[in-house]
């Protein structure tokens, strides 16, 4: 019942041994994983996993810090990758000033492209902004018409205010271990989104919610995230997941 919408079961932390993972969520009832590329050898790995398992779809896309590898090649493996029939989108995409790893110029490229593309095949696709809130939200709004079919701000970070204009843009928010910290005080902002627009995700191998905080993350630990909203919505587990599971539907179309 339970979905984690962004994940990175690839990643070379798990030294490869992705049958564990798999079996690990399955015990305590995830029943679906995004796993989500950020450069094109990551978005081909990713790829290969979903034709193993049923359960586990994908997206494809080239990560902010990583824009500078996109070129006309590449772009067009990309759009190979994306026309997979498991892929659900395109992503993850966006800016991010913090690290700075490819320039301005590159992630503006590389954003606007990839949303092109999304656009291209009717999908939706996987925001990642960081350090970068008004320059993202100026971003979409001048691109409104290449989101038609929405859109994820995973990990979301922002408050409420900026949440209710990506809500207007077609945004979608999804919240992972982050909201389970001690100190978090992510209820509010929360709270300010509609119901129908909130996933769930681990972003792992990062970002293991607590108890694990610091310790290497898995899909099966979504159930925590899932708790903590239940908790936020005033709502059993078990409604809470149903709703979440609805609304990764709508958005991904699985
Ligand atoms: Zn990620």
């Amino acid at each position: 019942m339970y979905v984690d919408a962004h994940a990175h079961l690839c990643d070379g932390k798990y030294q490869g041994d992705i049958e564990t993972l798999v079996n690990k969520y399955r015990e305590v009832g995830v029943e679906l994983v995004i796993n989500s590329g950020y450069d094109l050898p990551s978005s081909m790995l990713v790829m290969q996993n979903s034709e193993k398992y049923g359960d586990m779809f994908f997206t494809a896309g080239v990560h902010p810090d990583e824009a500078k590898t996109l070129d006309n090649r590449s772009i067009d493996r990309l759009i190979e990758i994306v026309r997979h029939k498991k892929c659900v989108g395109v992503g993850e995409i966006g800016f991010d000033f913090y690290w700075n790893k490819s320039t301005e110029e590159e992630q503006i490229f590389a954003f606007e492209k990839q949303m092109e593309i999304a656009d291209h095949l009717n999908l939706p696709f996987v925001v990642h902004s960081r350090d970068a809130s008004k320059k993202t939200v100026d971003f979409l709004k001048d691109r409104k018409s290449l989101i038609k079919r929405g859109f994820l701000m995973h990990c979301y970070s922002e408050s409420a205010e900026t949440a209710k204009i990506y809500q207007d843009l077609g945004g979608y928010f999804s919240f992972g271990g982050v909201i389970t910290f001690k100190n978090a005080k992510k209820g509010d902002v929360i709270k300010s989104i509609d119901k129908d627009r909130i996933l769930t995700e681990t972003d792992c191998p990062y970002l293991a919610p607590h108890p694990f905080r610091g310790t290497l993350n898995d899909s099966s630990k979504v159930v925590y995230v899932t708790k903590k909203i239940s908790e936020i919505w005033d709502k059993s587990e078990e409604e809470t997941a149903k709703i979440i599971r609805e609304n990764t539907r709508r958005l991904f179309g699985v």
